[in-house]
């Protein structure tokens, strides 16, 4: 037998519907904030990678799925894919009027350890607006985020934001951090000993405990940002507390990409383990320029579908099931099996969804199947229903039956939907 791949995941059509109410609420709230989609490819030239993601980054480092294509050139499989809509907006974008307002919804691809909510294959809803250095749309952004995981009926999460400060101000921070760490450096784990001399502030993203420990008293960004920084955070801080949206300032929140600055921003989750951030983003004003763009700001976020669906099922949202199909149309014998083929043709025809047998089960296996099905009603045709040109449509709700002709089927079935 040949399995799936580690770290992929199928999602079976007994459970396709949870991954639709997501997308669906996704595309509801980008309809109400006037972001429009946008699809990239599923692979890029890695060096897009390399310069969007940053070489300092875990993902670039040990994560990306690199090959070289049977053209010899170096090719990676999308690890996320704000990176794809930068080269995009690059490529595509210079006319376009500001702000573009743009979402997604794709599968990425890191080469990780596979565990509860971290796969190799995973999925991403997101979305980059760009254009604006004000910090309204930070606060936009961030707003979506909350509308969209309200929408999806999840209460218990805490939003987190900090901000990492521009190209200037961080400098004087990573020095000091750096200092700091330096200081403490033999009781960091091994990655963040590399961490420390790349780019320091990776290290206040380790999940290690004993990293955690020592970053708990490392210097605060915060101390550290300049008055324009400062005042672009507290514009957005204003603007969230107008909206009564509640958050936590957090400066241990760093983001895991080199791309950001300024506003950075996570929705934790306590109910899903230590995996435990449902979606992430920030405000990334040089990227658009290093994949050889446009000076163009931008901010946005991605959110993890697989780890959004572990909050709904460990939290007990109901997501309703719109699936299943209305009819039943179920022949008696042998001699009943083509009117039923067309009553069921027909049904579909006149838009109403419909299912009849090709297992050549009896009257009683049918009905055990239609409920399986969830179908709301059996339109029954036996001998004497076939000679009358008729059928005997059970409500499957209510019990009802009655006989009506198989011309104003689908007519009295309507009525009832
Ligand atoms: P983490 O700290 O969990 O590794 P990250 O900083 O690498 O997250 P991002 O690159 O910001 O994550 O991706 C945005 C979101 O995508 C995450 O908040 C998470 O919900 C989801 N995500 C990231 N990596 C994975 C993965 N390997 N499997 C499943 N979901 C993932
Ligand atoms: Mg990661």
């Amino acid at each position: 037998m040949i399995n799936a791949p580690k770290g992929t995941k199928d999602v079976l059509p007994e459970e396709a519907y949870k991954w639709q109410y997501i997308e669906r609420a996704a595309r509801e709230t980008a309809a109400l904030y006037g972001a429009r989609e946008i699809r990239t490819p599923t692979f890029e030239h890695t060096e897009l990678f390399l310069r969007g993601v940053g070489e300092t980054t875990d993902i670039v480092n040990k994560e990306m799925y690199t090959f070289n294509d049977k053209g010899g050139r170096s090719i990676t499989l999308k690890p996320e894919e704000t990176a794809g809509v930068a080269r995009s907006f690059a490529e595509n974008g210079r006319a376009a009027a500001l702000p573009v307002k743009m979402y997604y919804i794709t599968q990425c691809f890191r080469y990780e350890r596979p565990q509860a909510g971290r796969l190799r294959e995973f999925h991403q809803f997101g979305i980059e607006f760009l254009g604006s250095a004000h910090y309204g749309i930070d606060a936009e952004v961030i707003l979506f985020a909350h509308d969209f995981i309200k929408k999806l009926g999840i209460k218990d999460v805490t939003l987190k934001i900090n901000s990492i400060g521009c190209k200037t101000c961080r400098a004087s921070y990573g020095a000091a951090l750096k200092e700091y760490l330096n200081d403490n450096k033999d009781a960091l784990c091994d990655l963040c000993k590399d961490r420390l001399e790349k780019n320091p502030m990776r290290v206040l993203d380790c999940k290690n405990p004993k990293c955690k420990e020592i970053t708990a008293g490392a210097p605060k960004i915060l101390d550290y940002i300049c008055d324009d920084c400062k005042a672009h955070l507290n514009g957005v801080l204003s603007l969230l507390g107008g909206a009564g949206v509640k958050y936590v300032l957090d400066p241990g929140i760093v983001r895991g990409l080199d791309y950001y600055t300024r506003t950075v921003f996570e929705f934790v989750s306590e109910n899903i383990g230590a995996q435990g951030t449902v979606l992430g983003g920030g405000r990334y004003d040089g990227l658009i320029s290093d994949v050889g763009g446009p000076e163009v700001p931008g901010i946005g976020f991605a959110a993890g579908i697989e780890r959004l669906l572990m909050v709904l099922e460990n939290t007990g949202v109901k997501i309703p099931d719109r699936g299943g199909i209305k009819v039943y149309v179920a022949p008696v014998g042998e001699a009943e099996r083509s009117a039923a083929f067309m009553l069921a043709r027909e049904l579909r025809v006149k838009g109403i969804s419909a299912d009849t047998d090709y297992m050549a089960r009896g009257i009683k296996a049918q009905f055990k199947y239609a409920d399986k099905l969830g179908a709301r009603f059996v339109a029954v045709i036996g001998a004497e229903e076939a000679a009358r040109n008729a059928v005997k449509i059970k409500d499957m709700l209510s019990g009802e039956e009655k006989e009506v002709s198989a011309a104003s089927a689908a007519e009295y079935i309507a009525a009832r939907l």
